[in-house]
Parts: structure tokens; sequence; C-alpha cells
């Protein structure tokens, strides 16, 4: 059963340590609002119901001309916003008291609007991790050093990092259940949480942890919002990588092709499940990228890739590209083999690649050929396939 998931975006602070005359959620990276940014990824996945966000009182005005930036048919999908209070706090609530006016019940993604570079794949990650867990967060590990001061500003302690996480958002929760907890917090008068979860470890909820994004900048300080200018506004250049990948025919009833499964009088000789398709992607991006090959990521000699299904050496490439403030442009596949007939399973290979790399349909070029029974595919000894990835990243500084 699948259940609805609303996203709940808070945009009520006033954001005055950035340093400008309108809450940092109003202003402009590259022209366009941060607000809208953040808007875009939690508007194009369809599989969220309902997208409200929270203003802050007085903020209507820049509310509409924020939206005014998105496309129309983005801009219908959003619903009335909800005006907040004094805290976050008091702004997610009135955002799930609005929720639970509408008869909203199923699992919620509360997100900071000062956070505008959410990437699909992590709004994935949490609607995933609504799925089997009360209370889930983005979390990375801590690479700094992190040292407690005493109140003259001396070190007082340094921590021991292997136990401290950072945590971000969107944080994804089941609806009724954080709800019931904000509600109990406010009748007890606690605030000062920072964030959800909080409010959910408070009323005796567990809560998980799921892979978060350090693209995922907060915008905070009006440093932030240089950084964050130039990751916007740096001219792309396009890049072109290829791949190649073989595999040969073994005993078995199926073959992978493109994470799509096919029947076959023969499987593949792999570590993994032995999707050329897949694996000559992956290489490709990678090649766009420069970042070594789908072997130097995963070496075949570690153990937790056997049999390990192909979609995430894809799937971690184009994460890649997003990491470095790049885009893939398009992915093209060739197949080469005497069989399978791969004609039949065409458009579900391309619409599976889209899925896994984050692409639209018309992103995803599949072809097929035989090698005319020369050569080892021609002997039906084994299949190949070969790709193609176009991707822009940020020119180099
Ligand atoms: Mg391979």
């Amino acid at each position: 059963m699948t259940s609805a998931v609303a996203a709940l975006i808070v945009a009520a602070g006033r954001g005055l340590r950035a340093g400008a005359d309108a809450p940092k959620q109003y202003r402009r990276l590259g022209g366009v609002p941060v607000l809208c940014r953040t808007l875009t990824p939690f508007l194009a996945e369809s599989r969220i119901g309902t997208v409200l966000v929270v203003i802050g009182a007085g903020d209507s005005a820049r509310f509409d001309e924020a939206i005014g930036h998105l496309p129309e048919t983005a801009r219908m999908r959003l619903a009335t916003p909800v005006e907040g209070g004094e805290t976050r706090q008091d702004s997610v609530r009135a955002g799930l008291e609005a929720l639970a006016a509408a008869g909203f019940a199923g699992s919620v993604l509360v997100h900071d609007a000062a956070r505008p570079f959410v990437s699909p794949a992590l709004i994935e990650r949490a609607m995933t991790a609504s799925a089997e867990h009360v209370a889930a967060i983005p979390a990375l590990a801590v690479t700094d050093t992190v040292k407690r001061t005493d109140t003259t500003g001396l070190i007082a302690e340094t921590l021991p990092r292997e136990q401290l996480i950072s945590v971000q958002t969107p944080q994804a929760f089941a609806f009724q259940p954080l709800l019931a907890a904000h509600r109990d917090a406010h009748a007890a008068e606690t605030g000062g949480f920072t964030d959800d979860s909080a409010i959910m470890e408070w009323a005796g909820h567990r809560v998980a942890t799921f892979a978060g994004d350090p693209v995922n900048l907060k915008l905070t300080y009006a440093e932030d919002f240089e950084l964050a200018e130039q990751r916007v506004t740096r001219p792309l250049v396009t890049r072109t990588g290829t791949g190649y990948d073989v595999h040969a025919f073994a005993e078995g009833d199926h073959v992978w092709l493109g994470g799509i499964r096919i029947a076959h009088s023969r499987g593949v000789t792999a570590h993994s499940d032995g999707d050329v398709a897949l694996h000559a992607l992956t290489d490709a991006v990678l090649g766009a990228l420069a970042d070594g090959d789908i072997g130097s990521h995963f070496p075949p000699s570690d153990p937790q890739w056997r049999g390990a299904s192909s979609d995430r050496f894809l799937a971690f490439a184009a994460e890649r590209v997003r990491q470095r403030g790049g885009r893939i442009d398009h992915l093209d596949l060739t197949v080469v083999c005497e069989g399978p007939k791969v004609g039949p399973h065409r458009e579900a290979i391309r619409a599976r690649i889209a899925e896994i790399a984050g692409l639209r349909l018309d992103q995803v070029g599949a072809k097929a050929t035989t090698s005319e029974r020369l050569g080892f595919t021609g002997r039906g000894e084994g299949l190949a396939a070969l790709a193609t990835a176009t991707i822009r990243l940020p020119e180099p500084e």
C-alpha cells in the first residue's frame, strides 16, 4: 500500500543573519528566489500529493512574487500557504494543523526553505525512510574535529567524533505522531526545539537516519549566499564520457539489461547482477566526470557488491554529477547481442534508466544490434554494451 506524502516547506523565518533587506528565502540566487529553487524538486516529485508552504506574517505578497517564477504547472500544485508563528516550532505546528484540518493522513516531509539545493535523490531517500520509520532524518558524518568551549572561549573538551552527526532537512515523519508531538510540546509550553526530530525525541519516539547530502547547504550567513551564488552562476561546460562492458553467458534463465530482468536461455557470469547496460552507462557518466570507473568505486574484490543490483552503481554516478553541481543532459546506450531480443523491452529499459539516473524519458536513448554472427557476441558467447553520457559541469575556477 502506498500512503499519501505531503511536503511542508518552512519559510516563515526572518533570516536576519544573512544580512539583507528581505528574508533569506525570498532573496535571489542567480536571479531566482531561494524559495522557488527549494520548491522545484518537491513539486516535480509526483508521489508528493501536497506541497504546503508556511510563510511569515505579512509575507504573502513576497510569496506570490516568488512563486511567479515557477512554471504554471508547478505553481498549480501548491496548496494555499499558511501563516506561521513566532518560532520555527510554531510555524511547523501551524502547517501540520492546516494539513490535519484538510484531513491529511500519511507521511510528511518537513523541509527548510533556506535549503535550496535539496536534490531529487535526497527527497527520494526521505520518502523511502518515511515508509519505514515514524521519524527519519538526513545525516552527515562530522569531518571537522568538534570541541566544546568554556565561558571564556577556551577549549574545555575535544568531543569524540565517531558518534557525532550533523543533520539536515527534509526530515520524514509519520504525520499523526508528529502532529501529536507538536501539540503536546505546545500544551506543555516546551519550546526551543530547532528541528522536528528533537520534538519527536522529546515525545519518546526513536529517530532513524538516512544519508544526507553535503550539497544540501543551509543558507544562514552572508558568506553562504556568496558561495551559493557562485554555485548557481558558474558557467557549465559540456563533457562527454563513454563506457563499454561485456559479460560472458553462463548457465541461467535470465539476464539483467538496463535494470530490467529479461528471461533468456542463458544467464551471465558476473560478480554483481551482470547488467552490461548499467555498467557501461555508469562508466560513461564517471568518464564524463573524469572520476575513475565502476571498478574503482565498487571493487569486484569487495564482497559487499556480490550479486549487487546494478541500479545503485548508476544512481551513485548520477549523484556524483549532482554533487559536483552538474547535470546529466543525455544518456545513450547500445546493446550488442544475438539474444535475448531487446526490442520488446526497449521502452521499459529507457524508463528504468531514466528513473535510476533521475532523468526524463526523452533524455535516455536505447538501441540494440546484433553483430551479424561475427565475433564473441555473434557466436552467442556473451553480450556487450556501449554507452555515452553527455553532462554539464560547472567550469573549473
Ligand atoms: Mg560489468
